[in-house]
């Protein structure tokens, strides 16, 4: 197999990817917080997760990829302080905190289709996994990690003695947050909840009972649990976004290796934000967060946009958005488009060949730590070369694999915005019914979107020119 190099978090290094099983993959990422959509900062990080995992099949490895969702337990303060944004979401809503969860996690799988993100092999919600959870922590507890305080059960941290060996950070720094801590019951100031009880005389619409009282779990304790559940000893590759480097991952691994004496994952990848103008991070609680549809769909501009604007920036360098990237972009993936379509016009009937020299390059810039912006090159590369139309489609479709840019749909009217759906789908209804004065509306009123459309002999064809 050809050598993949991946940028490893703990090491700081790019580092050969060797998995713990010959030719297959167990990959983790850490999914959504239910409580509100997801900006186009989280979906910059899903979009990074899924070209790792697009160039781990296309280098020929079977991939378990296993995600969770937060349903439950991710506080709104750091560091187990503050409220259960599920609960507050319920509150924000009128709704109840189910109810909230099952509608942003459908909020979550309808972007995931719109970026062509892959469905995961494994998706599991925190609530479907509280058993194995409670047993995590009574494990951690038999081995003496544990200790009680009025609002929970803690992982106390300096008893496991690698806590800082994912995010190298300095524990004196740490302890010294201690002191404006609003928790006095904790031992360290890193130390974490792993349960926490209902309140006194509160019911709680999300509780379970356990070994320590009523109450649910931390919001870290569920991604171990559910890694070792799903992915069993396959633990290779971890990814989340780079805020979650010196809390959340750094807790997963701490109570993981002090419950099984074993290392957890060998890789831990992380993508870098997205940031706004003036350097600010996208974040819910900045009030600065944009959705994709608000963004995109609802502009009628693709979704798809969003996903080769991402290829733009390398995943661990921040990303600006800006009107102008997002136009920029827009154009790019026109460009592209325009090419392959000449390439489906020009091509002769036979399938062409994947031409092995291009792939070899396009393969080197993938692997080398998921190189897009320089495999957005190498296929402008081979557009350009003097390989045959047929064999430049085959190869350009090969390499969309990776892309997921629906390159072999194009003109489909499958993919098209709801809105230019539905006319396109009343233009065929009143050319079959010869309508012509009415077709013919209908295709002024398409073009005045920005669409083109076409009669061929296969039948009318609408898109983005
Ligand atoms: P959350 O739903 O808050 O748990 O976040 C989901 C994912 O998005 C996590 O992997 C975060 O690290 C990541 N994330 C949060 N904010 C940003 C941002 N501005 N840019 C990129 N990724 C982010
Ligand atoms: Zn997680």
């Amino acid at each position: 197999m050809t050598t993949i190099s991946l940028f490893n978090t703990p090491t700081r290094k790019k580092e050969k990817f060797t998995p713990i099983y010959e030719g297959k993959v167990g990959l983790y990422t850490c999914g959504p917080t239910v409580y509100n959509y997801a900006h186009i900062g989280n979906l910059r990080t899903y979009i990074f997760e899924d070209v790792l995992k697009r160039v781990l099949m296309y280098n020929g490895y079977e991939v378990r990829h296993v995600m969770n969702i937060t349903d439950v337990g991710h506080l709104t303060g750091d560091r187990d302080m503050g409220e259960d944004k599920l609960e507050a979401g319920a509150r924000r809503e009128g709704k109840s905190a189910w109810e909230i969860a099952a509608f942003y996690t459908r909020a979550f799988e309808s972007d995931m289709q719109k970026l062509n993100l892959l469905a995961p092999t494994v998706w599991c919600r925190a609530t479907d996994a509280i058993p194995e959870q409670i047993e995590l922590i009574r494990t951690l507890e038999k081995k003496g990690y544990t200790y009680r305080t009025s609002d929970g059960i803690y992982f106390d941290t300096s008893r496991f003695a690698g806590y800082t060996k994912l995010s190298h950070q300095n524990l004196d720094e740490l302890q010294e947050g201690a002191r404006v801590e609003k928790n006095p019951e904790k031992r360290n100031a890193t130390d974490f909840a792993l349960w926490k009880f209902s309140p006194e005389g509160v019911k709680r619409q999300m509780e379970w009972d356990s070994p320590w009282g009523t109450g649910f779990p931390g919001w870290h304790v569920e991604c171990s649990a559910m890694s070792m559940k799903f992915l069993g000893d396959q633990l290779d590759i971890h990814c989340g976004g780079t805020d979650h480097i010196d809390v959340h991952h750094t807790n997963e691994i701490a109570q993981s290796e002090a419950a099984t004496g074993k290392p957890f994952f060998n890789y831990w990848m992380h993508g870098a934000f997205l940031i706004i103008a003036g350097g600010k991070k996208m974040a819910k609680s900045e009030g600065n967060f944009l959705t994709l549809d608000a963004t995109f769909t609802d502009r009628s501009i693709e979704p798809l946009v969003y996903r080769f604007a991402a290829f733009q920036t390398h995943y661990r360098k921040p990303m600006e958005y800006s009107e102008e990237a997002v136009e920029a972009a827009h154009n790019g993936l026109q460009h592209l488009r325009n090419q392959v379509r000449q390439l489906m016009d020009q091509a002769s009937d036979d399938a062409g060949r994947i031409d092995p020299g291009f792939r070899t390059r396009f393969t080197a810039r993938i692997n080398d730590d998921l190189n897009m912006p320089r495999a957005l090159a190498a296929v402008q590369v081979l557009l350009k070369s003097d390989l045959s139309p047929s064999d430049k489609l085959a190869t350009v479709l090969d390499f969309d694999r990776v892309l997921g840019l629906d390159l072999d749909r194009i003109g489909e009217p499958g993919k098209l915005p709801e809105e230019i759906q539905t006319l396109a789908e009343q233009r065929k209804a009143a050319r079959e019914a010869k309508s012509w004065a009415e077709s013919d509306r209908l295709r002024d009123a398409i073009e005045e979107k920005g669409y083109v459309v076409q009669d061929t002999k296969e039948g009318m064809k609408v898109f983005k020119p």
